[in-house]
């Protein structure tokens, strides 16, 4: 059964919901978090940027993934929709602190790697429980109700309620906060292959991002352990599923239509099920309300292009975890306080959702831009790695804007 109460409770085990509740047990925060799943389970998001590398070092699990089979990933690299490969973008080059790396992580291992952690420094773990309610005194959210596959309820009183249910975004959903983003209307069709073809080397581990023909979509390539690796394409929805065929015949017709995408999977097998995810372009209008927040993809979520949804839940979480702290130190849990960093995530994830106009905008070229531009060179480095917060990175704006079409802030 769920305790009767706890000082804070976390919907959600997901990387958001694991680094608030680990970050905040190692304070001494009494911490429940409550999954609706048991885990290991699969979810999707393998790719991370390496400026994971400082909240993983937060949080105690470097060593962790160092000794994982995960395999390192060093650099990303783009294919035209005429099939031309960029040159590798190596992180190393610029930057020679082992930061500069980082892994593919299937999510099975790294999520239950995540949440084991906040038990082993002192989060109160429970699986197999679905939140069905925020329990709200007026506008204070004092609790959850939860109820299990046996149809047992519960509910546990709390000071503080984090929303980490990920695309769930229940609250957000709950209170009307959620804003669609119209320009990034995408489904995605993915799997898991073995056997497939490698680059050597340094190479082994990267990204590969290749836009499919007539530039209509794009495929993920993601080199994963035991020589499987994550193919996924993110497409228009109406395009991909105009003609109501299964998503496994949609995959098989897009895979045999992208050279390159064909090549590397030729001599492989497909290991699980074509699964689909769309709709996921969101923002919340609000972050944090009397005794409640958001982190996470409940918050928002952008775009899988520039692998980003991990390193931001993992950041809202640490951001989260700062703020709650404060609100007990205060005796304040008002949304200026347990919200006090909105500001501040909003423009890091604005900075991504412009790339990531920029990426979708059809005559686009980064190489153009950087050629025009080379003073960007930096900024441009510093958002596809992850470094949105650092200062001054939005100066590329001011420029990127006379070449594609940005969103208002
Ligand atoms: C197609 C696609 C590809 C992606 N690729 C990448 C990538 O390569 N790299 C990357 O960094 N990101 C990627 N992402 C994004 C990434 O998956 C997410 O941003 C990340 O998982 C967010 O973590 P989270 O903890 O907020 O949510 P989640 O990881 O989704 O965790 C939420 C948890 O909450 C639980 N939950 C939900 N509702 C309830 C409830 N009512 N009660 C109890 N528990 C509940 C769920 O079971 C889940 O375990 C991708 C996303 C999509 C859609």
């Amino acid at each position: 059964m769920l305790p009767n109460s706890s000082e804070v409770i976390v919907i959600g085990g997901g990387p958001a919901g694991s680094t608030v509740a680990t970050l905040l047990a190692m304070e001494g925060r009494q911490v429940t978090v409550i999954e609706k799943d048991t885990f290991p389970r699969f979810h999707i998001g393998e790719s991370l940027i390496t400026e994971t590398y400082w909240p993983f070092e937060k949080l105690g699990i470097l060593e962790k993934l160092r000794e994982s089979a995960s395999p390192v990933k060093a650099s990303v690299q783009f294919y035209s929709a005429r099939g031309n490969a960029s040159r590798p973008f190596y992180f190393f080059e610029s930057n020679d602190h082992p930061s500069a790396y980082t892994w593919q992580v299937e999510r099975s291992w790294f999520d239950q790697m995540m949440i084991e952690n906040a038990q082993e420094k002192g989060a109160d773990i429970h699986y197999g429980w679905n939140v069905r309610n925020v329990l709200f005194e007026g506008d204070k959210a004092v609790g959850i109700r939860a109820e299990n596959e046996a149809g047992e309820k519960c509910e546990v009183s709390s000071q503080v309620v984090v929303d980490a249910s990920g695309l769930n975004a229940f609250l957000s959903r709950r209170l009307g906060l959620m804003v669609k983003d119209p320009k990034l209307i995408k489904a995605a069709l993915f799997a898991h292959y073995e056997n497939a073809i490698r680059d050597p080397g340094v190479d082994e581990g990267a990204t590969l991002i290749i836009s499919t023909p007539g530039n209509k979509g794009w495929f993920w390539y993601i080199p994963l352990s035991n020589n499987r690796v994550s193919v996924g394409m993110v497409g228009d929805p109406k395009e991909l599923f105009s003609e109501g065929k299964d998503p496994e015949t949609i995959l098989n017709e897009q895979i045999e239509n992208c050279a390159e995408i064909k090549r590397r999977l030729a001599p492989s097998t497909r290991t699980t099920d074509v699964r689909v995810l769309s709709d996921f372009s969101y923002r919340s209008t609000q972050l944090a309300g009397e005794g409640w927040l958001l982190v996470g993809d409940a918050f928002g979520f952008l775009d899988p292009v520039y692998s980003s949804g991990v390193f931001l839940a993992l950041k809202s979480g640490e951001f989260a975890a700062d703020a709650i702290q404060e609100a007990f130190n205060k005796n304040d849990f008002s949304p200026e306080v347990l919200g006090g960093f909105q500001a501040e995530l909003r423009k890091g994830m604005e900075s991504f959702r412009k790339l990531i106009y920029a990426f979708y905008s059809p005559d686009f070229s980064f190489s153009t831009f950087i050629k025009e531009h080379p003073q960007h060179r930096e900024r441009l480095t510093d958002i596809l790695i992850g470094a949105v917060f650092k200062e001054g990175v939005d100066e590329i704006f001011e420029n990127l804007k006379d070449f594609c079409e940005l969103p208002s802030d």
